[in-house]
């Protein structure tokens, strides 16, 4: 596992938007941000988990979130910008982006790939995580420390058989990491990486590999420390990079 011990405020008066925030590796991460000190917008497409979510945070004395129920299939142009002007009269600040919300689509050959499927993955994994940071930057860029992380795969970093547009989706995905890192590499004031959880046992991993016994591999909150490195004050001036949740890497190596 990524080797990071983040200290008990890391986050305290940041804002945070995490995506797919509901279930699974995002909710993880938003109640580990809220438990180190951070204001945690928790947007997801299913209202009655990101509720029960912010009810884990409420009830644990975190500082109060806000929930954005937003499908990110179908949310246009216009919702985003909804979305950011509510950030700005609600908290006036934004710190931080975890893209996290994906889709897994088929597994099936591209020969016989649905396209509708096709085109339904590629709005949710990459065509979202675009429209959204294009509405939030204004925001992020009036952060003194902000951090926006991308969540990848390891099939978005070589092609796999019968991964079809979630593995298309996740080069493009690094592809954006990589290109936004490089528009603001000489701000100093914002970074932007992503984070392969690599095997975590959540639905989609139950999808994907339906004959895996789940208890032999990480769970969410098993990997949080890499999420917390990124997000945090301690990752200042890392930028551009893919880390592996589950490497065996330290802070050290990316300083
Ligand atoms: P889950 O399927 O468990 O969770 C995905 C989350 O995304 C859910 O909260 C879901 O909301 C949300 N979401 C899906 N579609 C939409 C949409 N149209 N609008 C808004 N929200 C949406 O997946 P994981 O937690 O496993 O995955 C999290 C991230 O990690 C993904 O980017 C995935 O690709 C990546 N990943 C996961 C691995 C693993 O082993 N688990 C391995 C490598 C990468 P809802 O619950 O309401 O449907």
């Amino acid at each position: 596992m990524f080797n990071y011990s983040a200290p008990e405020s890391l986050l305290t008066g940041r804002v945070i938007l995490v995506t797919g925030a509901g279930s699974g590796i995002g909710r993880a991460a938003a109640i580990g941000y809220a438990k180190a000190g951070a204001t945690v917008i928790l947007l997801g497409r299913t209202t009655e988990k990101l509720e029960a979510v912010y009810d884990e945070i409420e009830n644990a004395g975190y500082p109060e979130p806000a929930m954005v129920p937003l499908n990110l299939d179908t949310a246009g142009e216009a919702a985003y910008v909804q979305l950011a002007d509510m950030i700005d009269s609600e908290f006036g600040r934004l710190d931080g982006i975890l893209h996290n919300a994906s889709l897994l689509g088929q597994r099936t050959p591209l020969e016989s790939y649905d396209p509708v499927t096709f085109e339904q993955v590629m709005r949710v994994n990459v065509n979202a995580g675009f429209l959204l940071t294009q509405a939030l930057l204004p925001l992020i860029k009036q952060s003194e420390d902000a951090s926006i992380i991308f969540t990848s795969s390891s099939v978005g970093r070589k092609g796999r058989a019968y991964w079809g547009a979630y593995a298309i989706s996740k080069f493009a995905t690094e592809g954006m990491m990589q290109t936004l890192a490089d528009e603001y590499e000489n701000s100093g004031k914002i970074r932007v990486n992503c984070i392969n959880p690599g095997a975590t046992r959540t639905q989609m991993r139950a999808y994907a590999y339906p004959a895996e016994d789940p208890q032999t591999i990480a769970t969410p909150e098993d990997i949080q420390p890499v999420y917390l490195y990124l997000m945090g004050p301690d990752s200042k001036g890392v930028t551009g990079q893919s880390i592996d949740a589950q490497g065996m890497d330290s802070p050290a190596h990316y300083s």
